[in-house]
């Protein structure tokens, strides 16, 4: 029953939710101005139109996703957190994926409207909006860039008494410390403009619950004060505080996606085109991310995935796949270092069918998919396309085509060009070889009498030199842009 349950409402969501469209267009159809929509989403639109997307063919991609989805479905084992009764009450069936292109392309399957809370997936937000605010070196006067080897939640300190790295509760706790001074609020409109101004929640019972059990964070906190890790007059039980408020901020996968895709498109959102972290922020953040996000999996995960990522106690995985897209993934059940199963199964599949690892090699193997190639077939299809439009002397859809970026300097399987198909079908000569054949050979060879007497005339008048050859490519250049 739940499988058909699932199953339905992916499939929805594949129909509803594999679509391209930003706040500006769903704005614009209210506002019902077409100038100022075409005008704001001019970019957008000539991207769609030239198939110039970072994936160009999405729906394949999407089809492909929601079969990892359904594999990454079966996997059953692991426990969901139970330390706080607001974690403990989630499904363990729950399961959901979004992902956000850096165009704005977006797909959904599964559980992802449910909200739930960031927890330490909220650690490199914090951290980039802390080094976007006041720049990655007074930040790291506070904190280090290394793994630490041990529990996130670890008393302990690097060699200068500094917490080792922002991903971990000690660094978190002394960032949080350093954004205080923003508030709740400056922090939440960070975060709900990386979100694109979709879901950003917070979980009242979270932040309630997490304080009376922080044992081990006030005892961080302590350890942080006396070794006098945070700024001059902080007052560490408040930044503790902040802690504890920032780890119960809600997001839903659709959301996160959004976030996660404004970290893979240098801090610029997707869906808004507003730049919310700076590129440097954002660099910082992806780097932490790759060597420190997934709690002692992390060495592991940066070997087999090679990807940016965060995960958190609540079962949520942020991955994001630098340039291309922003993931979402959440699935409450944990594995034994605290990695969400299914997650942590969905970003293995990910990488092992597209060739999105950081060292995947792009150019010499094509045993992986690569999404960010146009398919052969399209290509096929768009030099057919252009072709019989040549042969049939149809101008305005080859206008069209030109306009729409297409190469019209392709080839079809003779090597001839549009260009080439234009002007014989139109029985007008042209120096262009064909197989070695020069347009006269060709008119020789259709019977084409007239043309034949043409060519042969402007032969004897101007014989073929090296110039003259130069003088034909002037003329094929002239004949292009009349086209
Ligand atoms: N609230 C949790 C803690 O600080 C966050 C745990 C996590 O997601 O890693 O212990």
């Amino acid at each position: 029953e739940r499988e058909r349950d699932t199953h339905t409402h992916t499939h929805t969501h594949t129909h509803t939710h594999t679509h391209t469209h930003t706040q500006r267009e769903r704005k614009c159809h209210v506002e019902q101005n077409k100038n100022v929509c075409v005008g704001a989403n001019i970019l957008l639109l000539t991207q769609a139109f030239r198939r110039k997307f970072i994936i160009p063919d999405f729906e394949a991609f999407a089809s492909n996703i929601n079969q990892l989805y359904y594999s990454t479905q079966r996997q059953v084992g692991g426990h969901v957190a139970d330390y706080i009764p607001q974690l403990a009450k989630f499904s363990p069936d729950l399961w959901g994926v979004s992902l956000c292109t850096v165009d704005g392309q977006r797909h959904s399957a599964g559980d992802t409207k449910v909200p739930f809370c960031l927890q330490s997936c909220v650690k490199p937000l914090e951290y980039a909006i802390a080094v976007h605010e006041i720049g990655t070196e007074h930040v790291h006067r506070y904190v280090g860039k290394e793994p630490s080897g041990l529990k996130f939640n670890q008393l302990s300190l690097d060699e200068e008494d500094k917490p080792h790295n922002p991903m971990v509760n000690a660094g978190a706790i002394v960032i949080s410390s350093l954004l205080k001074v923003r508030g709740f609020l400056g922090v939440m409109e960070y975060l709900k403009k990386m979100a694109g101004t979709e879901y950003v929640g917070f979980s009242n019972a979270t932040f309630q619950s997490e304080k009376e059990t922080g044992d081990r964070n006030f005892a961080i906190g302590y350890y942080l004060k006396e070794k006098k890790c945070f700024p001059k007059n902080a007052d560490m039980i408040a930044a503790l505080d902040f802690y504890f408020q920032l780890c119960s901020i809600e997001v839903t996968c659709e959301s996160g996606s959004v976030m996660a895709a404004t970290l893979a498109n240098g801090g610029i959102c997707p869906i808004t085109g507003e730049q919310v972290l700076s590129a440097e922020a954002v660099r910082n953040t992806l780097s932490l991310m790759h060597s420190c996000g997934m709690y002692d999996f992390s060495g592991q995960f940066a070997f087999h995935v090679g990807l940016p990522a965060k995960s958190g106690v609540s079962g949520a995985v942020l991955l994001v796949v630098p340039n291309v897209m922003g993931i979402m993934c959440w699935s409450p059940p944990l594995d034994r270092v605290g990695n969400s199963v299914r997650g942590i199964h969905f970003c293995q599949e990910l990488v092992s069918l597209f060739n999105f690892h950081n060292y995947d090699n792009l150019r010499h193997f094509a045993r992986k998919l690569d999404p960010r190639r146009q398919s052969l077939d399209d290509r096929n299809k768009s030099v057919v396309n252009l072709m019989f439009a040549a042969y049939s002397g149809d101008v305005s859809a080859l206008r069209r085509f030109a306009l729409s970026a297409v190469d019209m300097e392709e080839k079809d399987y003779d090597s001839r060009t549009a260009l080439h198909v234009f002007f014989l079908a139109a029985h007008i000569f042209l120096c262009v070889i064909r197989w070695g054949n020069t347009p006269l050979d060709d008119a020789r060879q259709f019977g084409w009498d007239g043309v034949v007497s043409v060519l042969t005339e402007y032969q004897r008048l101007y014989p073929r030199s090296s110039e003259s050859e130069t003088e034909d490519q002037r003329k094929l250049d002239t004949l292009k842009v009349v086209v």
